[in-house]
């Protein structure tokens, strides 16, 4: 299996236990509190079974997620599965057994991979919605990504800037926290960064789903921003990814970390389909094989820091809800494993 080694750092008999019918089980047995920092729970995907979904993350010990915005157009689509997510009345289960129901929140942002899209009408709905609700968390997910030729054209690297830098500004009059999207692109991040008034130490911020080297991972968190670390790290070969995460924790300790699902993306290796078994068997099998990652598969995210970190699944759940809480600046009250 691919996780073996992360058995043995937490319960290995109950872990083996939970594996032996379904690979995605959560890698322990208690129900630790989780704020998963970045998800696309609204995507389409989760239409047939959100509900069912709910309630897993909900069991898995997630209390908080955050719907996150990318295009204007689902915006709509976030509030509704806000609500959706926020009255779900957990059938079958007592009120004590859902003391602590699953609470969605909404971040508005204009992602840059889809800057073409985007219009200043659109900038434009962020501050009316900015000044008529007082239930935004975050701005986001914002930044530059320069990962196709396409993106990294001067008139489209242009405007990706030009819109990075206005919604850097609404955070800064609205006062919330940016969720920050970066790929290859972490340099020119930086520099806006550095000369904008927005102060992370002051306002909070993630660099959500990090994917830079050791260098860039210091540099974000001396911005104050933390680390948001995806399923990705549950891989043993993200080999620079794990390097980075650590030199950030070498130097600023583990306050620099939250966790994240980023779902329907970034399936955490032990939940990813068995291609020896695929093509062992037929291909049929990997049809019925999960490849949407969910809020309820944050457990193994703090699985692999814990083995990583060398540090008790208790400990690291406290600390990393803290971290969200400061990044997100807000104040959630941690219940122990519950
Ligand atoms: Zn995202």
């Amino acid at each position: 299996m691919p996780h073996t080694s992360l058995s043995t750092a937490v319960s290995a008999s109950a872990t083996d236990h939970l594996l032996a019918t379904d690979p995605c089980s959560r890698p322990y047995v208690e129900r630790y509190a989780l704020i998963d920092t970045h998800t696309h729970f609204d995507e389409a995907v989760f239409v047939q079974d959100r509900d069912v979904q709910i309630r897993q993350a909900s069991d898995a010990g997630v209390q908080h997620l955050v719907l996150v915005g990318y295009l204007r157009r689902y915006f709509d689509r976030m509030w509704q599965t806000q609500a959706q997510i926020n009255t779900f009345n957990y059938p079958g289960l007592s009120q004590q057994e859902v003391s602590k129901p699953l609470q969605a929140h909404v971040a508005l942002g204009l992602h840059p991979v889809y800057i073409d899209e985007h219009t200043v009408d659109d900038l434009q709905v962020m501050t009316d919605g900015l000044n008529q609700r007082n239930d935004i968390i975050a701005i986001g997910e914002i930044g530059l990504d320069t990962f196709t030729p396409q993106l990294k054209l001067p008139e489209v690297l242009a405007k990706q800037q030009r819109y990075f830098i206005a919604q850097l500004d609404m955070a800064v009059s609205h006062e919330l926290p940016v969720l920050l999207h970066i790929r290859k692109a972490h340099a020119e991040t930086l520099k806006i960064l550095k000369q904008h008034p927005y102060d992370a130490h002051r306002l909070g911020g993630i660099a959500h789903s990090f994917s830079g080297g050791e260098q860039e991972a210091k540099a974000f968190v001396a911005l104050g921003f933390r680390l948001g670390v995806t399923g990705q790290v549950t891989n043993p070969n993200a080999k620079k990814l794990r390097r980075a995460l650590t030199a950030a924790v070498q130097q600023y300790g583990l306050s620099c970390l939250v966790i994240e699902t980023d779902c329907p993306d970034m399936l955490p290796v032990m939940c990813q389909p068995d291609l020896s078994m695929t093509a062992a068997n037929n291909l049929e099998t990997s049809h019925s094989q999960p490849t949407r990652n969910t809020p309820a598969n944050l457990p193994h995210v703090l699985a692999t820091l814990s083995e990583l970190f060398d540090i008790a699944l208790a400990d690291l759940a406290e600390q990393l809800w803290r971290n969200s809480c400061e990044a997100l600046k807000v104040q959630w009250d941690y219940t122990a494993s519950h």
